[in-house]
């Protein structure tokens, strides 16, 4: 990756909290990585760039981001190479999409070099926590808000940067029951759906549980003026296999351009099979069902790599899909795209990139 041309402080920990973790019993999203890089954003510029202990931070109540949701974030992961390299999917892709959130919450970009060389490094402290037992990773969390302490709504002045990392087990979960949401919007045209902003996610709760409480673990967004056509699946990209053709609704304002997303769309298509980004209605969805032509589908995102969907509830109807094992393009892609993120397989996108250690 980058050569270090940037100063970072680090303030390593005196003694690691590693010992704490079972590789072979990882709890998700609970144990943190020694570490974290913090960055503020002060008198027009990002400055001091800093690795410090993981720990709480401290902050005014009238801090801006926690009234007006002046907040974004990432999700990437690092994964244990079969020779015990340090290797990062598409980091680049990451950088460039905060600073696209960034923008559409008036908070000003971060540099290149903070981003990349303070994740390089943050990798190097705390490499001994990426976990070496196969399917699992370290999943990093990137995150940038207002950090004001100013009740008045405008775009805050001071702003803080900053990436933890926790590591996380193979993603297993049993195929998901997921429901079509004709009431509720996560997303609308000219709002901030294609951003990883924090209030997305904060609504898209509700309707959620609602889902959840019906029996099903998760929802299907459809657009909000019609809900006639497919927007995504919960917090994922939405993929159908039908008749033999990959189709995913096109990416827009109200989509979020997942990574995972075109990483599996660029495999599929190298392998040969059609592809099409474009508008799918749930009457294609449902009709595909009904002729028997609809083979797969799959939530795209970097927590599951490709969750399989096993049933679809249109309209109080529960449309059930062909078994797992039969599914081929998603099972081909998803062996390829481990492959390739723990560096057995070649990389010919230039994916991966390894932290020198
Ligand atoms: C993060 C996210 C995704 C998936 O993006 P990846 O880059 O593949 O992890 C999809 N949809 C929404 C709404 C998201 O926030």
């Amino acid at each position: 990756m980058s050569t270090d041309t940037l100063t970072i402080a680090t303030q390593p920990v005196a003694t690691s909290r590693i010992s704490e973790l079972d590789f072979n019993n990882i709890e998700f999203g609970k144990i943190f990585s020694d570490h974290m890089l913090v960055a503020d954003f002060k008198n027009g510029a990002w400055q001091n760039p800093e690795i410090v202990p993981y720990g709480n931070m401290s902050l005014s109540p009238a801090t801006s981001a926690i009234h007006y949701g002046q907040a974004i974030f990432e999700g990437m992961k690092a994964y244990r190479g079969i020779n015990g390299d340090i290797l990062l999917f598409r980091p680049y892709d990451n950088f460039h999409r905060l600073n696209i959130s960034a923008e559409r919450m008036c908070i000003p970009p971060i540099s290149e070099e903070i981003f990349m060389q303070g994740l390089e490094q943050l990798l190097r402290i705390d490499a001994a926590w990426v976990p070496p037992t196969a399917g699992s990773a370290l999943y990093i969390r990137p995150f940038m808000f207002a950090t004001d302490d100013f009740i008045g709504v405008r775009p805050s002045s001071n702003y803080r940067f900053a990436i933890f990392s926790c590591p996380v087990a193979a993603y297993y979960s049993a195929p998901l029951r997921v429901a079509i949401e004709t009431n509720y919007v996560r997303s609308a045209e000219g709002g901030a759906g294609f951003a990883k902003a924090a209030g997305n996610y904060g609504a898209a709760m509700y309707p959620a549980r609602q889902m959840q409480e019906k029996g099903y673990h998760q929802l299907i967004w459809t657009d909000h003026k019609e809900h006639k056509y497919i927007e995504e699946s919960g917090t994922m990209n939405v993929m159908f296999v039908i008749d033999g053709v990959l189709v995913t609704p096109a990416v827009s304002s109200t989509i979020l351009a997942g990574i995972t997303r075109d990483s599996v769309l660029t495999l599929a298509r190298d392998m040969g099979y059609k592809v099409e980004e474009r508008r799918v209605s749930v009457d294609e969805v449902v009709a595909a069902h009904k002729a028997g032509k609809l083979q797969e589908a799959f939530g795209t995102g970097t927590a599951a790599t490709i969750a399989q969907i096993a049933t679809i509830n249109y309209n109080g109807e529960d449309l059930d899909l062909p078994a797992i094992e039969s599914r081929e393009v998603s099972n081909r892609v998803a062996a390829e795209l481990d492959k390739i993120k723990t560096g057995q397989a070649p990389d010919p996108y230039n994916w991966v990139q390894k932290i020198s250690l």
